[in-house]
Parts: C-alpha cells; structure tokens; sequence
C-alpha cells in the first residue's frame, strides 16, 4: 500500500513539474512574439494602409502620388520614428478590406477616415481620435431629397463596410441598399441615375459638392464619427500604439494638427 501512495505521488509530482514547464514555454513564446515597433525598425519604414479615392483625407493626385490629412499623419509617424518621413510604404485599403489587412499583418496600421466604434474595437486598438466627421447625404443638386428618411423605397449608395452602410440599413430599412467598394463607383452610379443619393460622412461627401455643382450634400448630420488609426491588438503593437498616440497628441498640442486642417480645407 505504502508503494502504491510513493508511486502516486511521484506521479503527480511529474504532472505537476511538467505543467508548470509547458505553462512556462507557453508564456515565454507569448513575451517571444516579434515587437511590431521592433519589426518596423529592423524593416527601416513604416507600412501604413491609407484611402486612394477620399479627399481630402488620402487621394491620388495628378502625379500618381498619394496625398491627404491621412497621409500626413502617417509622414509624422514616419518621421518620429526614423526622423524621415519618407520612411513610408503607402499601400491603398477601401472600407471593406482594410480591417483584414490591418489584422493579416499587410499594412502596420490603417490611417484611413476610420470611425472608432465599439464593434471594431473588439477586433482592433484604436489611437487617439484626430477629426470628427458625421453621416450625411450627397444628392443631384435638384433632388427632392431632404433627409435621410426620405431614402425610404429609393435606390441608395453606400460604401460597403461603412459605418454609414450600417446606419442607413437600421435607420431606413426600406431603403434599397445599392453598395460600391470605391467612392468613384458611387459616384458614376449617381451621376447616371441608377441611385438617388450616396451616405456616407460629410467630409468625404463635401469634396464631390464642391468639384461638381450639379450634386449638393444635405445640411443635417446623422452620426459623430471620430476618425483615429487603427493598430491591432495585442501586448506586441503596445509601443507601435503609445508611439502614434503620442504623435498625435504632439500635433493636437503643439496646434499643427490646425495646420494640416487648413491645409486640406477641413476648418
Ligand atoms: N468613417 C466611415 C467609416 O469608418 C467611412 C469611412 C470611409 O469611407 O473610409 O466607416
């Protein structure tokens, strides 16, 4: 019997030894995981997914290049790591790909006139916010249109994977729901009647009123979307999301983050 009870407790003693071994290569490959501010060093630039068809936020311009507030942001990233904002590799996301992206390990972060909201935050960190935008409604400029309600039964262009595609679907969900994956591809569709109106946020919208007085956007707001860069989760891209953090507190502080709105004519 007293064999029994040695033999039992050596076993035990073994579980008990091997489990805190497995427990502990467990936790040392997490603290293993490669730094996301380490990789970007060793890389030497910073990879950020930005918009190509949103002005004033990210855009090509005439010269193939991108530009925008989005992709200042991303030069002061740029620059406070390497002290050089070229630093940078700029790869285009739209809406309905840039979490994937972002989460695959494609792009370091997403700067990219994304709205924080709680749903998103379950997939990924968000920085501090730099712009607060809100849902409105591009119209033909003799468009009958007032309000979003009025969308009810009418042939409606969203951006799939917006926050305005959701809003529109819950608040008018008689609407018929005409969804693009580029803002240029609303557009057409609107310009040749196939939708009434696109939703999406002012700012974005505002940019189609002022290059074509053949379309006006609508006076009423009908969402706050607060605009920040999105960094995946995980105790890995912690520095990555105190570094962006505390360059965007630096250009809120130090009042270049008004610049840059004057600059792309947001204020
Ligand atoms: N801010 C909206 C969103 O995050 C629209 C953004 C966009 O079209 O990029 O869904």
């Amino acid at each position: 019997m007293k064999r029994v009870l040695i033999i039992l407790a050596i076993i035990t003693a073994a579980i008990l030894v091997a489990g805190f071994y497995l427990w502990d290569s467990y936790d040392s490959k997490q603290l293993e995981m490669p730094d996301t501010y380490k990789t970007i060093l060793e890389r030497g630039y910073l990879i950020a997914g930005v918009k190509e068809d949103t002005k004033p936020f990210g855009y090509k311009d005439t010269d193939g290049t991108l530009k925008g507030l989005d992709i200042d942001i991303a030069k002061a990233i740029a620059k406070s790591i390497f002290r050089d904002e070229n630093k940078l590799k700029l790869v285009s996301v739209t809406p309905s790909d840039r979490l994937i992206k972002l989460t695959t390990g494609d792009v370091d972060l997403v700067i990219a006139t994304m709205t924080v909201t709680p749903q998103r935050m379950d997939l990924i960190d968000f920085s501090h916010s730099y712009f607060i935008a809100g849902q409105t409604v591009l119209v033909p400029v003799d468009s009958k249109i007032t309000a979003l309600s009025d969308l009810a039964g009418e042939n409606a262009g969203v951006i799939f994977g917006t926050t305005a595609e959701k809003n529109l679907r819950t608040l008018v969900p008689t609407a018929k729901v005409f969804g693009y994956r580029t803002y240029n591809d609303a557009y057409k569709a609107l310009k040749d009647g196939t939708i009434k109106a696109i939703t999406s946020d002012d700012t974005i919208l505002r940019n189609y009123a002022l290059n074509d007085k053949s379309v006006r956007i609508l006076n009423k707001r009908y969402s706050k979307e607060p605009y920040a860069v999105g960094i995946r989760k995980g105790k890995e891209n912690k520095i990555l999301l105190e570094k962006v953090n505390f360059v965007i507190k630096t250009l809120i502080t130090n009042n270049s983050i008004n610049h840059l709105y004057a600059k792309w004519g947001l204020r």
